[in-house]
């Protein structure tokens, strides 16, 4: 995880860490850890920002003037990291006396089937009750993996034939259905598309309507980069996200979805995809990720 990052950085700050600093060292060296987060395609806005604000920091007397001023700009990149991807916030709320509902949206290809079976997973060993509800009607085998994940773990799944329903009516079926099961939590597999269009939408906002999720979460690939956090801008616009859990985190080298979609959203990370294994689901910690991208 983070390899190219971690790299390119190690070296920008290293740079600096050697010899003794001047305010243009430091200039000198904040443009190449600029480079560095551009290729690791964090969004350039976000990146310029980052870099003004450890810089502005950096040529502060106190640290031209301290023993390692090395060692205090790296302290300085480190909790602008942690800034960047946080606050913590991996809540998910049970509501006392009804059924808890959480949308899951994210284009096709994300990992949003498979996340749906971790969260329950990890919901389930929590101590709720958790049904899985296949209401992505649009991709053919979205519906067998769904009943095959759910088996795995346990979790029961509500289906119906995609060419007799709709999206709407299996999850208001599924909810009903979850009722009578006592269950206590209801997650929604909902449809994806290749790329953000209208129709996808439309179905989500409708779901969104008339089922009131009291969390809509946004599964995004971390190894698509910017393109994950133009979609969850998208996304967010459509249906005012809750969360994004990142997914494939464990085959991204460059970490540009993770640094910046907090920033363009404002939307925290909430959870991380790191394997395909169903147990492969971590809460997020901004602190952690951090230390990881240095290295
Ligand atoms: P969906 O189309 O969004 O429902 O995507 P799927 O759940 O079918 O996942 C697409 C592929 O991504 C599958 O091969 C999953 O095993 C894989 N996948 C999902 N999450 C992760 C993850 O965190 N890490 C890795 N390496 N693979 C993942």
């Amino acid at each position: 995880m983070f390899e190219a990052i971690t790299q390119n950085l190690t070296e920008a700050l290293g740079n600096m860490a050697r010899g003794k600093l001047s305010e243009s060292n430091i200039r000198d060296g904040m443009a190449q850890v600029r480079h560095a987060l551009l290729e690791a395609d964090v969004n350039y806005d976000v990146a310029k920002d980052f870099c003004d604000r450890v810089t502005e920091e950096a040529v502060g007397e106190q640290v031209l003037k301290s023993l390692k001023p090395g060692e205090q700009i790296v302290g300085i990149v480190y909790r602008e990291l942690v800034n960047l991807m946080g606050p913590v916030d991996h809540s998910i709320e049970l509501r006392r006396g009804e059924m808890t509902v959480l949308m899951m949206c994210g284009l096709q290809g994300s990992g949003k089937t498979t996340t749906c079976g971790k969260l329950a997973k990890m919901l389930k060993e929590e101590g709720a009750k958790p049904m899985l509800v296949a209401a992505d009607l649009q991709r053919p085998a979205a519906i067998e993996q769904l009943k095959v994940i759910g088996e795995q773990i346990g979790v029961p799944v509500y289906a119906e034939p995609a060419d007799r329903s709709s999206p709407v009516k299996v999850c208001q079926n599924g909810r009903k259905e979850a009722n009578r099961q006592g269950c206590n939590i209801l997650i929604l597999d909902t449809a994806g598309r290749l790329h953000v269009d209208d129709a996808l939408m439309k179905e989500l906002i409708e779901i969104d309507n008339r089922l009131m999720p009291h969390q809509a979460l946004l599964v995004c690939d971390a190894m698509t980069g910017q393109d994950a956090v133009n979609s969850a801008k998208s996304f967010n616009e459509a249906l005012e996200l809750d969360g994004v859990i990142l997914t494939k985190l464990d085959g991204d080298t460059r970490g540009g979805a993770a640094l910046s979609v907090k920033a363009v959203t404002g939307v925290p990370i909430k959870y991380i995809g790191v394997g395909e294994q169903l147990d492969r689901l971590e809460q997020f910690h901004p602190d952690r990720m951090a230390q990881r991208i240095l290295g």
